[in-house]
């Protein structure tokens, strides 16, 4: 079983014990991580600390030129990248879609060269004979990223390239249940960057708020659950942290009349299940027309039972297993409530049998808001279909929730559906598509859903603070 190390300072730090990492396919552990406490949380702050002014105060295209070469190394250690986040998250290597650790790591490559390309340039916002004044982008400090279990190496990614591009030193913490390629990451980046530049911490309880409340750290930006993202601004007051909180979803998409179920019902089925529905802005409820309603649940159906579900490392699995324990017995609990409310399973809605924790992917008929499976996000392979008849009322519906990441309007009238996509109360609203995320496009959550945006200029610019700069003529 291979054992990983915190990196700290440039190396390699062990704990006084370990803890178990458990490939969700077999039920069994796959590998030992250190059990951190605070103590070596001081440590990493102290080092990126330490390694802030040298690196902040180097030219902008030496910054760049060390990014792109963490892009080589992620993608000249592709393989092992791979294997680690299939083995960690249950996610196929390929996937439903090509959506799997493949994707996740080319995803990885790709956007570290993308960040690392942006630019942040001085803002002249008066330039006369009585004064200059100029707007500067200045790096914060430390950054601590604290990331989930559902896409660990993506989202590792997401966090340190922009905080890194910047001109700021980072602490990594990653989700306890899928360390190890994150681990992977900061050891291969560590052979590129200066000692200090970028530490990574795993411990399974008590590190994530130590972070929150440690005083050397200027920002943290997380990814995960909305409780949690709650728990971290309360900490993070002592010192008035700068926060990104890119916290939960349930969205919404809305199916308008005019469409053609058969064509459009593999298009929502992929949007809702890859990746098991462990993504943040997967589609999460389903409103459809009455007028095509039996038509699009009968072909969610038959292609959910067509649908390839086995081990990750398989070839041609399309979904693997639940990531845990107890996101499985949590999503089975959502089903038998929607059906003790009168829904109607018309694909899967089992535990399957035998090692793992996989779950059937399941499709739910009749579901109506206030069942717990539409209201809460469900976070696993299940995807309630909801009927409606007036598109008004659907829209109010789809909004009448807390979260607020992600929605979709579904149509042959791109105009029309445009115009109702910009009534969705989200962070993203996509017409024909949904969860599509790209490097240069700013995403975030509005509502319970979040703080900040991360991609783009507008990402990277959370990563800094302005100064103003005024020189007088006169
Ligand atoms: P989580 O339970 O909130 O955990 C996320 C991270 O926070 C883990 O590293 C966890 O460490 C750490 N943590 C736990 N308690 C903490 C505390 N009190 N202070 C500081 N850190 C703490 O979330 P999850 O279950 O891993 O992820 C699923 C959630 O993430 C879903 O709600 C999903 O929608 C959301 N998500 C959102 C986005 C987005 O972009 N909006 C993207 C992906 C996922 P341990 O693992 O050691 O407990």
């Amino acid at each position: 079983m291979g054992i990983f190390n915190m990196i700290i300072n440039g190396q390699p730090v062990k704990a006084e014990s370990t803890f178990d990492v458990i490939n969700p396919a077999t039920g069994e552990p796959f590998a030992q991580v250190q059990a951190g406490n605070a103590t070596h949380v001081d440590a990493a702050v102290a080092a990126a600390r330490a390694a802030f002014p040298a690196w902040s105060g180097l030219p902008e295209a030496e910054r760049k030129r060390l990014l792109h070469a963490i892009g080589a190394a992620i993608e000249a250690n592709m393989a092992e990248l791979m294997e680690l986040v299939t083995k960690e998250s249950g996610k196929p290597l390929g996937g439903l879609n090509g959506i799997g650790s493949g994707m996740e790591v080319g995803g990885a490559i790709a956007w570290t060269h993308a960040t690392a390309d942006l630019e942040l340039p001085v803002e002249v916002i008066q330039d006369n004979d009585d004064a200059r004044v100029e707007v500067h982008r200045k790096p914060l400090g430390v950054v601590a990223s604290i990331t989930p279990w559902n896409w660990p190496l993506m989202i590792a990614i997401w966090h340190v390239i922009p905080a890194l591009r910047a001109g700021n030193t980072v602490v990594v913490k990653p989700a306890s249940s899928t360390p190890t390629a994150t681990i992977r990451l900061v050891e291969l980046a560590n052979t590129i960057l200066p000692p200090g530049v970028l530490n990574i911490v795993t411990g399974e309880s008590g590190v994530g708020s130590a972070i929150a409340k440690h005083r050397g750290i200027d920002k943290i930006v997380f990814t995960g659950s909305t409780p949690t993202g709650r728990s971290i601004m309360q900490n993070a007051a002592a010192n008035l942290k700068r926060l990104t909180l890119e916290l939960g979803g349930n969205d919404a998409g809305i199916v308008l009349p005019d469409v053609d179920p058969k064509a459009v019902a593999p298009k929502l089925f992929g949007v809702g299940f890859h990746n098991n529905g462990q993504t943040c802005a997967c589609l999460k409820r389903l409103y459809v027309h009455d007028s095509i309603y039996d038509d699009v649940v009968a072909e969610l159906a038959r292609i959910a039972g067509e649908t390839v579900v086995d081990d990750g490392l398989a070839e041609g699995t399309q979904l693997g297993p639940v990531q845990n324990k107890a996101q499985l017995n949590f999503v089975r609990e959502l089903v038998e409530d929607a059906k003790e409310h009168g829904a109607r399973i018309v694909a899967g809605g089992r535990v399957k049998a035998g090692a793992g924790f996989f779950f059937e992917p399941t499709v739910i008929a009749e579901a109506k808001d206030g069942m717990r499976v539409v209201d809460e996000e469900q976070f696993g392979p299940v995807l309630p279909v909801i009927r409606y008849t007036d598109v008004d009322d659907a829209i109010r519906r789809a909004n009448d929730n807390e979260n607020g990441l992600g929605g979709s309007i579904w149509s042959n009238d791109r105009a029309r559906a445009a115009e109702l996509a910009r009534r969705l109360e989200c962070g993203t609203a996509w017409v024909n598509e949904h969860g599509a995320l790209q490097p240069d496009a700013p995403f975030g959550g509005v509502k319970q859903s979040g703080l900040g945006v991360e991609f783009g200029r507008y990402g990277l610019e959370e990563y800094t603070s302005i100064q103003t700069l005024k020189i007088m003529k006169r």
